[in-house]
């Protein structure tokens, strides 16, 4: 019988089990920013320790970056406190760290992939829950918390309980106007927000094959929200494709061997799964979230369930009954780790071309790295978004998590790509985010509530656009 990629990725990193049935995990790389950290490595300063491997840690920045001025100091004391602490711990120590600077600044989850530092066959740790993103190159990646974190810097290890696997077989061919994003949402309304736990999702079928490393990196950031502890997609010519000449990865033969041995990591055909869950592609539709996490989703003119939780209701101000379409937004924002890289600022730009931001409507686009922003600039992406009325911004995590200027106010609604609708998450304490698709926020940002961007489009193609 055959091993899971998980396994093969598990054994080959084991240090040792421990008494209370742990693993003990060697980390082949930990990604670090200014949030999970001060704390960490104030921890480590009062115990006398250093970093265990300097050359395998690297730094960014990213929750609490302004996205408007991005001068220093910043005008917020406490996020320029946090950015001076990182830099600080990163020269004592001896860790490289990518600031803004830098060039190659980012959302941790985008840089480490576009910079060919996230490797098939790899362990990866952040101080962060999307870490599962980095799963799309076929690594393991966990986030974890400040005193593993800690434990990591010291120790390059971490204690990990075993996790089961379940394959999610996704086949058939996607509907126009249906995305990456549309996918994971249905898995997670599907399987639950809870559906996940004690679990590490491997994500295959045809559907996920065909997918772009964008896509991927969609899918497996999504991971975390369905309560799995990680999640992969086995890589093909498609991620060694994507890595080939990025400025991390091997170079020349170097190259060849990684990409061999990478192969030789994917999950065999024999291998044995503890569960197994399959979905028709053609099935998904455009998926908008109406609640207070991930998985309370419906298809964009469903409507909501009758048993749907009264807590979310009264929260999100909804009925039973009613549909997404129509729901007039306040906000449009199109970034995040999910998705703000390259491919999703095209989509959403080929939407919004020759159109304009409802006048309601306050819209932003953050790409997700610095790298990111350059390569759309380059395109001319920048103009078509601010010619449509969406402020151009820099890179960073903005209004995902709100840690910085760009917040939603009152009970504002918020259109967003990003990958958590919980209560308070952008910023305002009654503020209200849908999440869906990059596509379908640029559309609601025109049509300035949520439409069907099946129809948006279709209505453009009948112009002649
Ligand atoms: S974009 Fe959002 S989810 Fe991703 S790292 Fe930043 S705050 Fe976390």
């Amino acid at each position: 019988m055959g091993s899971t990629l998980f396994e093969k990725v598990w054994d080959a990193h084991t240090v040792r089990r421990l008494p209370n049935g742990q693993t003990q995990l060697f980390i082949g790389l930990h990604l670090i920013h200014e949030v999970t950290t001060p704390q960490a490595f104030d921890m480590l300063r009062a115990r006398g320790a250093g970093v265990a491997f300097p050359d395998r840690t690297i730094g960014t920045v990213d929750h609490i970056v302004p996205t408007k001025d991005q001068r220093r100091p910043f005008l917020d004391v406490m996020a320029e406190d946090m950015l001076a602490a990182l830099e600080r711990n990163c020269r004592e120590h001896g860790i490289r760290l990518l600031d803004l600077s830098s060039g190659l600044q980012g959302i941790v989850h985008v840089i480490g992939p576009e910079l060919g530092l996230t490797q098939p066959g790899m362990t990866i740790a952040c101080g962060d829950s999307h870490t599962s993103t980095h799963g799309a190159f076929g690594a393991i990646a966990f986030g974890i918390g400040t005193s593993q974190v800690r434990d990591v810097l010291a120790s390059q290890c971490l204690s990990m309980d075993p996790l089961k696997v379940r394959r999610i077989l996704v086949r058939g061919t996607l509907q126009r106007g249906v995305y990456a994003k549309d996918v994971i949402l249905e898995i997670i309304r599907r399987l639950g927000v809870n559906g996940g736990v004690g679990y590490a999702y491997e994500y295959a079928g045809d559907t996920i094959a065909r997918m772009s490393m964008d896509e991927r990196m969609t899918i497996c950031n999504m991971s975390i929200e369905g309560g799995a502890r990680a999640g992969y997609v086995n890589p093909d010519e498609t991620t060694f494709t994507y890595l080939r000449g990025r400025r991390f990865a091997p170079q020349g033969d170097a190259f060849e061997r990684a990409r061999a041995w990478w192969g030789s990591m994917a999950s065999d055909a024999g291998a044995a799964y503890d569960d197994e869950v399959v979905l028709d592609a053609a099935a998904i539709q455009p998926t908008v979230t109406w609640g207070i996490n991930p998985g309370q989703s419906v298809a964009v003119d469903e409507p909501l369930p009758a048993g749907a939780d009264r807590e979310a209701l009264d929260f999100m101000g909804f009925v039973p009954g009613q549909r997404m379409k129509g729901t007039k937004i306040d906000v449009a924002f199109v970034g995040s780790c999910t998705n703000g890289r390259l491919s999703d600022l095209r989509e959403a730009a080929r939407v919004i071309r020759g159109h304009h931001v409802a006048p309601h409507v306050k819209a932003l686009v953050v790409p997700g790295s610095q790298g990111v922003r350059l390569a759309a600039e380059g395109e001319g992406l920048d103009r078509v978004f601010a010619e449509a009325g969406f402020e151009w911004r820099g890179a960073g995590c903005s209004m995902c998590l709100a840690m910085n200027p760009d917040r939603l106010e009152g009970r504002e609604i918020c259109a967003s790509s990003s990958n958590r609708n919980f209560k308070g998450r952008q910023g305002s304490p009654t503020g209200r985010t849908l999440l869906m698709s990059p596509a379908m926020v640029a559309a609601a940002a025109i049509a300035g509530e949520v439409v069907d961007v099946r129809e948006f489009t279709r209505a453009e193609a009948s112009l002649g656009r």
